[in-house]
Order: C-alpha cells, then sequence, then structure tokens
C-alpha cells in the first residue's frame, strides 16, 4: 500500500519537474522509488572471517545493520546445493539438488559443476528460485552469477543474467548490476545478485590462516566499498536492502587426519562412489551389508548410515540421488584411497567444506543492511533456507512452496 502511494507521489513530482516549475531533484525522487534488493554471495567466508583482516566496509555495514553470529548452511556444505537452498527456501532432498557432483539412477546421468550442459540444464534444477518468483510477479531481476540462474527453470530465466565466468573482473560484476539497477523506468530491476568466488578459492589452496585468505577478504571488502560508491553515485543506496550473504564455512585439513577407504571396504564392492567430507558410495547388487558392515566396524572419525538412517536434521535421505551408504568424515577429516594419499599429502597446507552444517566452522557470514532492517544489532545463527521468505517479505511478493519460514528470521527486521 505505502509502496503505491509512494509511486502515485513519485509520478505527480515526476510530472511537475517536466514542466520545470519544481526545484524536487534527483534525489528526492529516488528516495519515492520503492524500495530494490542486492542479494551479495561471497563463497567460502567463513562465519569468523571478519575478525581475521580489516574490513571497514565490512564493519560500517554491520554497525547500520544487522550482523548473525553465523548463517547455518544445508547439507552438503558445499557451494551448489547452498545456493540453490537460499534462491529457493527448500532442502536438498525437496530441489534435488543434492550435491556439487550428483548422479541420477533413474536418468543414468551425471551432474558434475565444470559440466557446462548440466549446469545449464533446467532438469537438475527443482522447486521455484527467487528470480523466477519475483518476475512472475511483475518484478525485474538480473542475477550478476547464481547457481542456476543458468539454466531455463520453468523455462524462465531473470530478465538479465550472465552465464558463470571467473575471469570477469569484480569490478565488471559490480558496474553489470548497477547498471541494471539504475536503467530508466521500467527496464530497471528491483532484484539483483552478485557473487565472488575468492575468498573459497584461496582457503582450499592456501588454508584458512594463509595471508592469501586474508588478502581475499580485504578484497571483498574493497569491493563492497566500490559497490556502495557506485550505487551512491546514482542516487540507489538510501532504497537498497543489502543481503551479504556466504555458501558455508571452511575447515583445515590435516596429514594425520586421512581416513583411506580402500583399507576398510573392498572397493570392488562398489558400484559408485562420491569422495568428498560427505562420501557417497553406491554398492554393487548384493554389496550393502558387507560394504555398510565393514564401514560400521571401523567406524572412527566418520559416521556411516544406511540411506534410511541419515538423520532427519539433515534433509538428505528422500532423493534418489542419494545412494543407499553414507560417510560423514568428522570435521577436518580426509576421505580417501590409498592412490591418491601422496598427492593430498603433498598438496597440504590447504582446507575444505562440506562437512556436517551444524559444525560451527562451515557456518558462514551473514549482514544485512538497509531500510528493512535493524541497526547495530546482532543476532544468534540462523538457517540460510529461511532467507528464501526473508527475500519475499523484502519485495511483497508471495513465495512459491518451500521449506523456510519468515518467523525464523523476522528478528532482523524493524
Ligand atoms: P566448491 O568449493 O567445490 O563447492 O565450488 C566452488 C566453485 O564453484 C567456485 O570456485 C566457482 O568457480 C564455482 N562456481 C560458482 N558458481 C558457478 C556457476 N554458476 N557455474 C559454474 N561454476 C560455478
Ligand atoms: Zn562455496
Ligand atoms: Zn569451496
Amino acid at each position: 500500500m505505502m509502496h503505491k502511494v509512494k509511486t502515485a507521489v513519485c509520478y505527480l513530482l515526476g510530472f511537475i519537474m517536466a514542466v520545470g516549475i519544481t526545484s524536487c531533484d534527483k534525489r528526492q525522487e529516488a528516495d519515492l522509488q520503492p524500495d530494490k534488493l542486492l542479494l551479495i554471495s561471497f563463497d567460502g567466508f567463513r562465519y569468523d572471517y571478519l575478525e581475521k583482516a580489516e574490513t571497514p566496509h565490512f564493519d560500517s555495514l554491520a554497525a547500520g545493520g544487522v550482523r548473525a553470529e553465523g548463517l547455518i548452511p544445508v547439507f552438503p556444505s558445499k557451494t551448489f546445493p547452498n545456493h540453490y537452498a537460499i534462491a529457493t527456501g527448500l532442502y536438498p532432498e525437496n530441489s534435488g539438488f543434492v550435491g556439487n557432483t550428483m548422479y541420477d539412477p533413474d536418468w543414468e546421468e551425471w551432474y558434475r559443476i565444470r559440466d557446462r550442459e548440466a549446469v545449464e540444464d533446467s532438469k537438475w534444477y527443482g522447486g521455484e528460485p527467487i528470480w523466477n518468483t519475483l518476475e512472475k510477479q511483475g518484478i525485474r531481476t538480473g542475477t550478476m552469477f547464481w547457481v542456476g540462474s543458468e539454466a531455463n527453470i520453468q523455462k524462465m530465466h531473470p530478465t538479465y543474467w550472465k552465464k558463470f565466468d571467473d575471469a570477469m573482473s569484480f569490478k565488471a560484476r559490480v558496474d553489470t548490476v548497477v547498471k541494471w539497477l539504475s536503467y530508466p523506468g521500467s527496464r530497471a530491476i528491483r532484484f539483483g545478485t552478485l557473487y565472488f568466488e575468492h575468498v573459497d578459492a584461496m582457503g582450499h589452496r592456501y588454508g584458512m590462516d594463509s595471508d592469501s585468505v586474508k588478502a581475499a577478504i580485504e578484497e571483498s571488502d574493497r569491493i563492497l566499498g566500490y559497490l556502495k560508491n557506485q550505487l551512491r553515485r546514482r542516487n540507489l543506496w538510501k532504497q537498497m536492502n543489502l543481503l551479504m550473504v556466504s555458501d558455508h564455512g571452511m575447515v583445515d585439513l590435516a596429514a594425520d587426519k586421512v581416513i583411506e577407504l580402500d583399507q576398510i571396504i573392498t572397493m570392488d564392492d562398489a558400484e559408485r562412489i562420491i569422495w568428498g567430507p560427505l562420501t557417497l558410495i553406491q554398492p554393487k547388487e548384493g554389496k550393502k551389508a558387507a560394504v555398510y558392515e565393514a564401514l560400521k566396524a571401523h567406524e572412527k572419525h566418520y559416521r556411516v548410515y544406511k540411506k534410511e538412517e541419515i538423520p532427519q536434521q539433515y534433509h538428505l535421505k528422500n532423493h534418489r540421488r542419494v545412494p543407499e551408504i553414507v560417510m560423514v568424515a568428522e570435521l577436518g577429516y580426509t576421505v580417501l584411497d590409498s592412490e591418491y594419499k601422496q598427492p593430498f599429502l603433498q598438496s597440504l597446507p590447504r582446507a575444505t567444506h562440506g562437512y556436517d552444517p551444524f559444525e560451527k566452522a562451515m557456518q558462514s557470514f551473514f549482514i544485512a543492511f538497509g531500510p528493512a532492517f535493524k541497526k547495530d544489532t546482532t543476532v544468534q545463527a540462523f538457517q540460510s533456507i529461511h532467507l528464501y521468505e526473508l527475500m519475499n517479505h523484502l519485495m511483497g511478493t508471495t513465495p512459491a512452496d518451500n521449506d523456510g519460514s519468515l518467523d525464523s528470521v523476522r528478528v532482523l527486521l524493524k
């Protein structure tokens, strides 16, 4: 209702301006526009990374907005399932997006994040991402990279979107989304995304406490400063709600934290293995008991579950893309085979993610800033699954079916 009144006033002011009898400047005009929303992801930005480096821009947005003690990812705490869960409000078992690497037994097909054909194929992406929800309700959106936005989900795309290209400079990404936000009239977007991968990449390659991670955090801060500057120059800053998020945390790996799978099970009994902190094993026909019992007998520094035993809070078991046996490694442990052990040891120090999302180390950071949010407030960690509901609330739209609830995040709002 308020938006409608504001819009009507603005049209009137616009008309008066057009005939040249008012001093109403552009700034006032901008103040009367409905609020816009930017969802910004810094990949692999742990909940405590702001303490690691000088981050004046993050700090000032946190002081003027709301910070959470952590953002709890979905399981597995990997990039693709988490970006897609933020976009849809759905747990992996309900969106079907159960990993960075997936095998679908019905289709007998693989999904891998570097396989462009799969990444752009809508059939892997269940549910309704936020850009579709908004576009269906008349709001223009633009994704300056986001997992899922390159696929024709529900035969739709955001109005403006880009294919992921890690060679595109961070400045160019900001310039592009700011351009979309500042198009004249109805061409302008009201919802946009930004995505930056460098903090995650440096964490993997050099470990959490490396100078490279510190430098990447500081670079993120400079990007934020540049974004703020550009939005201010276009009189957009005051009407922007910003959600600064990440998809998961990070933990260092270690030479003495290895689980050698081929020392535990007969590898020949496995039809398929997807390796990682969550290792997925599809046993060969008739071999399920042998594989499970061997893993159970050696259950140290990992948990093993038959599919039907996977704990409820992981929200993973009700999907065909999850195989019959899963192993969840203890934080910091690596599941590998003897062949990979040597190269793994040589590649240390390094870090990864993908572990139990309720481990503190897997939590990421969250700051919200803008007219809708409280100021100078810190709230407890909450699950990223609720952000879809929050975004709908901010945009005044009706959400599609999802697993989140606005009540879980209302504490952020003024
Ligand atoms: P991971 O750390 O293995 O969970 O994956 C992170 C990587 O995903 C990043 O380093 C990016 O290069 C990559 N990535 C992020 N978004 C996309 C996308 N839309 N398409 C392809 N790769 C992406
Ligand atoms: Zn990630
Ligand atoms: Zn990563």
